[in-house]
């Protein structure tokens, strides 16, 4: 832009002595074209320091007007430096803005992070049983919930297992407490492995577990069981006796509830035990 360049070289003050350099020339100037064309007889000094009326009047009108030009041009660049500094001030200001909120910003992405992190790990902390890493009781208590509310809709088949180690109080007293945890741990891990991607899996209490499962199909629910029996029966422990479970399977029935379906599985646990453990019962 002219006018910024301009600017950029000429400063207020230069201008309005400009305007009274130019009423000086024009004094001079109206001297030397008067002298030569207008008034043969006066020469160029005479003309110039020693003017008649009218040329006295002439010069200081000219004179005035240019000195008056020269400060609006000189007001007018002033205010246009002026709005030139405020604008400069304000870009400043506001990079200094931007760049401050990108520094917070930056700062609340990572603070949203740990936040999202720390959730997570709350989460899990509060769905995990700290002993076998499996889910706990109260993330069964949640999932079996909502299958139950999604099985009227979804028709997947759902069904519950339940399985308990049996005379686990006697391996605590054989081999100490640390052995049992060690017994939990690794039979927790041997079922996971073997459980179907679909499946989920349950420390419900001491040495009880919980698969939540899904076939149409009661023979298929016995078999799904039946080989997680003959699994541990056959895992070696490591602990110098074999291992056993006994299990109680049940499948979603219409009008069941997470009360229903828990009740009857847990019952077929119990007819398991008593008809003499390391058995499955279907109800
Ligand atoms: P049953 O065949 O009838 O199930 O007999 P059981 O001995 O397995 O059952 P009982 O309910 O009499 O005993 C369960 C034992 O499990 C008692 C308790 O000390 C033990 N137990 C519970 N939680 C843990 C644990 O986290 N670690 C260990 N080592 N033992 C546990
Ligand atoms: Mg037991
Ligand atoms: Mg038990």
């Amino acid at each position: 832009m002219p006018l910024k360049r301009l600017s950029r070289r000429l400063d207020s003050r230069m201008v309005a002595l400009g305007g009274v350099g130019m009423a000086v020339a024009a004094w001079f100037i109206d001297a030397a074209v008067d002298s030569a064309f207008f008034d043969p007889e006066s020469d160029f000094w005479q003309s110039l320091l020693q003017p008649n009326g009218h040329e006295i009047w002439m010069r200081s009108f000219l004179g005035v007007a240019l000195i008056g030009l020269g400060a609006i041009a000189a007001m007018l660049l002033k205010l246009h430096e002026s709005a030139e500094q405020e604008l400069s001030y304000n870009r400043a200001l506001l990079e200094k803005f931007a760049k401050d909120l990108e520094v917070q910003n930056a700062a609340l992405l990572r603070e949203i992070g740990q936040r999202k992190e720390a959730e997570l790990k709350l989460s899990k902390l509060a769905t995990t049983d700290p002993l076998t890493g499996i889910y706990n009781r109260r993330k069964f208590d949640e999932t079996l919930q909502d299958e139950i509310k999604r099985e009227a809709r979804y028709k997947r088949g759902l069904a519950l297992i339940i399985l308990d180690i049996d005379h686990f109080k006697k391996i605590n007293d054989n081999y100490g407490h640390d052995v049992g945890d060690q017994v939990l741990i690794r039979l927790a891990d041997l079922i996971k492995r073997h459980a179907r991607e679909a499946d989920s899996f349950f420390r419900i209490g001491g040495e009880e577990f919980a698969l939540i499962s899904y076939t149409h199909n009661s023979e298929d629910l016995h078999d799904t069981a039946e080989r997680l029996r003959i699994l541990v029966e056959g895992f070696d422990f490591e602990i110098g006796q074999r291992v056993t479970v006994s299990l109680g399977a049940s499948r979603f029935l219409p009008g069941d509830n997470f009360g229903s379906l828990y009740k009857r599985t847990d019952e077929a646990l119990y007819r398991a035990k008593g008809a003499g453990r390391n058995r499955v019962i279907l109800l």
